[in-house]
């Protein structure tokens, strides 16, 4: 029989939407072999996942999906091992920050690029509202782009209200499959509805949803842009949750970190108080920055980074 590749576009649960080339969208359902394979994960397709379809009366069976390059998941549950896999094979995350309404800490940031290190996603960096920096308040800014921008990370300042620099995201996003993450209140809706007004429609939909209370499980969906590329949404993926990361692995996910801790003497240096710490000796003369550091001891501390 004949199989067609699909892109999942939305996920319900039991019903999935696929966009097949050549049919468009076509609602699919799961075989049940692949249900028995997949006992670990909640969900055994998740939006953002390539899928082997074969055509049924009416609608497509997925047989099986194929391999994904990264994925976002959630645990079920604190103690059960089962995962839920929130979304699949994202090109790249846009973290949207604010300096002020509301303030996006450099602790925020770096645990959001720490967890997008270890899902393997790449993150560019957006700082938004612009508009409302004094003076002094935009070399603050320029300041904080330039130790990102130093370690790899592609930086742009925009202001969706007034949609400066936002035709630059725009092209970020054409063709692209991402994920739009931030604190609330930093603008994400205004930049994508900047970018694809039909996205307004979207959101009052949910929000009219939300008050008449019959929708209370959000599922996830990607949203199709007119001028090309996906945003995936889905409550979960906004904040990323937390990751599972041991003490011994998180110097591997700040950049800076693992490359200067190559040279420490010890290989299993956490870059706390061993001597001949080539990583302290960066932040020493200012190869690391103190922020990046202070960040990386405060969630080398943190209860939820594991000794293991
Ligand atoms: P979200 O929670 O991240 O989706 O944030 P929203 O897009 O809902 O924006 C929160 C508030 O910030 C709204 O009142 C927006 O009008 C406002 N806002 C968004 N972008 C900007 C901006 O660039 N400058 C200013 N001054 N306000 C903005
Ligand atoms: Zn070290």
């Amino acid at each position: 029989m004949e199989q067609k590749k699909g892109l999942v576009i939305k996920s319900t649960g039991s019903l999935y939407l696929l966009r097949i080339e050549g049919e468009g969208e076509v609602f699919a359902k799961i075989g049940g072999r692949l249900r028995v394979k997949n006992i670990r994960n909640t969900n055994p397709v998740a939006v953002g996942d390539i899928v082997l379809t074969e055509k049924r009366e009416d609608y497509a069976l997925i047989i099986r999906v194929l391999a994904r390059k990264n994925y976002i998941i959630r645990k079920a549950t604190n103690l059960s091992k089962e995962n839920h896999i929130l979304a699949a094979n994202i090109d790249q995350a846009l973290l949207l920050i604010t300096l002020k309404h509301p303030a996006t800490s450099t602790l925020f940031i770096d645990r959001f690029l720490t967890s997008a290190e270890a899902y393997r996603i790449p993150v560019i960096l957006i700082f938004n509202k612009i508009d409302l920096l004094s003076q002094e308040e935009t070399q603050e800014l320029e300041n904080l782009m330039e130790i990102y921008r130093k370690i790899g990370y592609s930086c742009y300042a925009t202001s969706a209200q007034s949609q400066t620099g936002v035709h630059f995201i725009k092209e970020l996003l054409k063709n692209k499959v991402s994920v739009v993450a931030g604190l609330s209140g930093v603008g994400k809706s205004t930049l994508i509805n900047a970018i694809d007004s039909r996205w307004s429609l979207k959101t009052g939909e949910i929000s009219a949803a939300h008050q008449s209370g019959k929708h209370t499980t959000t599922f996830a969906e990607m949203f199709e842009l007119n001028s090309g590329g996906y945003i995936i949404d889905t409550p979960g993926v906004r904040g990323f949750g937390l990751v599972d990361i041991s003490k011994s692995e998180l110097g591997h996910y700040f950049k800076e970190i693992f490359l200067f801790s190559q040279q420490c003497k010890y290989n299993n240096c956490y870059h706390v108080h061993e001597p001949n710490c080539a990583v302290r000796e960066a932040v020493a003369i200012g190869k690391i920055s103190q922020s990046r550091y202070e960040n990386y001891l405060k969630l080398f501390l943190d209860e939820d980074t594991k000794h293991r």
